[in-house]
């Protein structure tokens, strides 16, 4: 089958095998797929993957509970036997394989092997592209699992690329005064456009008074810049991963009694249940949709400044 496969490069393949599914496993041939900033790292070298890159998806399960039907699929596959598993933290399962990022082959291919158990359907009136916008729309939801929400928080978003966009949206729905900062007039007037308020981050003035920060820059400097903003007892949400090393004093956090959240991967039947509704409007993010072929100018254009979402069509 076709299959972009990073292997110290990045290489189109039309000769990838698919291995065989397990007993508890279905493959899904895939209709669109996105590139991520995590893809975009990857072939930087992070987590040393090699493989078939691609984590966020739509398909048709060929077999199990939705066969025939399009699904999108939740990206860590747990053991469910070991400790942690056992807790209801499949999501942090030391023997997880994470699709197109860990020991598991992804999605820019013509088919990817995914747990049974991780499908969800999607209804029939969201979208392909919408629908590969559920798994970076999921970890958007994974905040409000994670921080109780009563509406009317104060809350600032760092970083003004996809996934700051849709945490943005996400707490927006969830009642709170949502503001966004960053550096791209394009990237911040389409948050204006959905009515969100944005700074540029030249304007941004120290003022302690956001309950909750969430740092969605993926640069080093974007935790020192959350401190500026987050009040006393306010909660920082780190929801980028930063490959270099950071150094930052720690004193802030004890003597203004700080909260620094880590928030990964979220739920998919919230993520997909906002997509129904038309509550979260991912079309302006959408930048260019390239074939499988395509890969090297898809990745390209990916890293570009101007870009948002690119996705592969795989059909
Ligand atoms: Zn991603
Ligand atoms: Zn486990």
């Amino acid at each position: 089958m076709r299959a972009i496969v990073f292997d110290q490069t990045l290489k189109f393949c039309t000769d990838t095998a698919l291995r065989s599914p397990g007993s508890d496993e279905v493959i899904v041939d895939i209709l669109q797929a996105g590139i991520c900033e995590t893809d975009l790292q990857l072939c930087k070298g992070y987590m040393g993957f090699c493989g078939t890159l691609g984590h966020e998806f739509v398909g048709i399960a060929r077999l199990g509970r939705f066969a025939g039907q399009r699904v999108v699929g939740e990206i860590n596959c747990a053991c469910h036997a070991c400790e942690m598993c056992q807790r209801q933290l499949s999501n942090h399962c030391p023997n997880r394989t994470v699709i197109g990022i860990v020991a598991h082959d992804g999605a820019f291919a013509d088919s990817v092997i995914v747990p049974d158990r991780n499908l969800h359907a999607v209804p029939d009136h969201v979208s392909d592209a919408e629908a590969v916008f559920v798994e970076p729309l999921a970890a958007a939801c994974r905040i409000a699992e994670q921080i109780t929400l009563t509406g009317g928080e104060v809350v600032t978003v760092l970083g003004d690329g996809r996934l700051g966009n849709l945490c943005a949206q996400v707490l927006r729905h969830q009642g709170c005064q949502v503001c966004v900062v960053g550096k791209h007039d394009f990237k911040l007037r389409i948050l204006q456009r959905l009515d969100i308020p944005t700074i540029k981050l030249e304007d941004l003035q120290p003022r302690r008074d956001s309950d909750i920060v969430i740092d969605c820059t993926g640069s080093p400097t974007g935790l020192a810049h959350a401190l500026q903003l987050v009040r006393p007892c306010g909660t920082i949400v780190l929801k980028t991963t930063v490959a270099a090393d950071q150094t930052l004093h720690m004193a802030p956090f004890v003597i203004d009694e700080i909260t620094l959240l880590g928030s990964r991967c979220g739920p998919f039947a919230d993520a997909i249940e906002l997509l129904s509704q038309g509550a979260i409007s991912v079309a302006p993010l959408l930048t260019a949709t390239y074939p499988l072929e395509a890969a090297t100018h898809a990745f390209e254009h990916a890293v570009r400044k101007d870009a948002l979402k690119v996705l592969f069509d795989v059909r």
